[in-house]
């Protein structure tokens, strides 16, 4: 337990003066917050020096661990050559001239053009605003809408919450009007009795075109989806369902956008998640795993169509207003440029691959329990879904805040994961090693055990 007993402890200062995000308050109350100092691999340690073995790679992003020297040794570099710049009027710096031209290459477009923000959210809200800008400058002003997916993760600005599918944006008064969500791609949840995967996959795209139909092709600017659901608890769509929505998308003329944030940079086994389902955006989002976490950076990666138009329309009105002041910012593109090398160069992207069977087994053994209902993932991602009922498929009562109680039984393991509705989302760092990925099993076995034998 930490300690909370004197005001002074870093438990009572981190809630005296910190506002939490995405944190259960109750269980701050009572266990206090875990104040970390440093990491190691994978593990990160506390100020108590507990070690964790952190199978979440943060969120999502340190995919090179916590100490990588490499990283931090660009980082220093960039920071004694030049610490920080803008890329505002005409300037920019030799690192962001070298990152954009990487991202293309590693890109699944043969040319196109990068812009950078500083987060995931803010290259949505951008995407959001490039393409109403576009659409205007092209004659078609009411080409505004965005379709996404219930349950689908994109952000908290005012925009990318708006975009996300999400009921707890409700407090928000969101989304905004024009944020279209359409059912979320989880057969195991979503598909009816008797239904095959096929069927569900064709009732998706129906109700895709029944959408179109509805609101008019002419008023929708995208259609934005992650090619697996980070946040929305690891949903891999139904088979041949990017196949059966993005022709459908063409033929209206409306652009299909990978939301790669957490795919991207290697997560489902290949370098984009589009490419592990087998499809060809029209523009990609990423962020998270581009600087390994080691800097905040996000980027809207335009293919080659997007690219020429949104050119076209920014110089017949002279610029694009729009940018941020830490924009393609030097020290996040030379740590970028070498999380890139180290993930595609240095093995990473390898030992994803090579480690997936493992992951897969120990997902597989997992599920056996009585209380896991799914286990589901692609490479790296997975998820355990927990549920009162397996053959049912009923979750556990909300009062028993299973995810919670699994959350902090596994912390007292030593472990990291996080809970994400009922399901236990697993997505360990690219550096694990065959015996630390035992060891995280191992770990939330135990806490599984724990917690369903409290709750079963
Ligand atoms: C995390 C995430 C975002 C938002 O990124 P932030 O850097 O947290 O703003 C957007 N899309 C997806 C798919 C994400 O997982």
């Amino acid at each position: 337990m930490p300690d909370t007993s004197t005001p002074q402890s870093w438990e009572a200062r981190a809630e005296a003066a910190s506002f939490y995000g995405f944190t259960d308050l109750p269980t701050i109350h009572e266990r206090g917050t875990v104040v970390l100092t440093h990491g190691e691999g994978p593990y990160v340690v506390d100020v108590q020096g507990r070690r964790y073995l952190d199978a979440n790679s943060g969120l999502w992003n340190m995919v090179a661990g916590f100490d990588h020297p490499g990283l931090a040794a660009a980082a220093k570099a960039q920071y004694d050559r030049f610490p920080g710049y803008h890329a505002f009027f005409g300037r920019m710096s030799d690192q962001t001239v070298m990152l954009s031209e990487k991202l293309i290459e590693v890109s699944p477009f043969a040319r196109g053009k990068v812009f950078y923000t500083n987060s995931g959210s803010e290259a949505n809200d951008t995407l959001v605003k490039m393409l109403w800008f576009l659409n205007r400058a092209e004659g078609r002003p009411q080409a505004r809408k965005i379709l996404t997916r219930k349950n689908s993760y994109h952000g908290v600005t005012v925009v990318s919450a708006s975009m996300t599918g999400k009921p707890y944006n409700d407090v928000f008064g969101l989304p905004l009007d024009g944020f279209i969500h359409l059912g979320c791609p989880h057969y195991w949840r979503e598909g009816r009795d008797g239904e095959s995967e096929a069927d569900y996959t064709a009732r998706l795209g129906a109700e895709l075109e029944d959408t179109i139909a509805r609101e008019g092709a002419a008023s929708i600017a995208a259609f934005v989806a992650e090619p697996v659901m980070g946040a929305g608890g690891v949903i891999v769509p139904p088979e041949g369902y990017f196949q059966t929505i993005a022709p459908i998308l063409k033929r209206h003329g409306i652009p299909l956008v990978s939301d790669e944030v957490i795919c991207g940079f290697g997560r489902t086994g290949a370098v984009w998640g589009c490419q592990s389902l087998d499809f060809m955006p029209d523009a990609i989002i990423a962020s998270k795993a581009m600087t390994a976490g080691y800097f905040p950076m996000g980027a809207v990666i335009l293919g080659p169509d997007l690219a020429d138009r949104m050119q076209d329309a920014a110089e017949a009105i002279e610029e694009f207003p729009h940018g941020f002041t830490a924009s393609g910012h030097p020290v996040g593109c030379a740590i970028a440029l070498k999380a890139i090398d180290v993930i595609l160069n240095e093995g990473l992207l390898d030992n994803v691959r090579a480690l997936t069977p493992r992951f897969e087994a120990g997902m597989a053994r997992l599920a056996q329990m009585d209380h896991i209902g799914e286990a589901r993932g692609m490479g790296l991602m997975g998820a355990l879904e927990a549920v009162q009922d397996k053959a049912g498929k009923v979750p556990f009562d909300g009062s028993l805040s299973v995810s919670e109680r699994i959350a902090n039984a596994s912390t007292d393991a030593g472990l990291i994961c996080r809970p994400l509705g009922q399901a236990v989302v697993l997505c360990p760092p690219f550096i694990m090693t065959d015996a630390q990925m035992d060891e995280m099993f191992e770990k939330l076995e135990q806490a599984l055990t724990r917690v369903f034998a409290e709750v079963g």
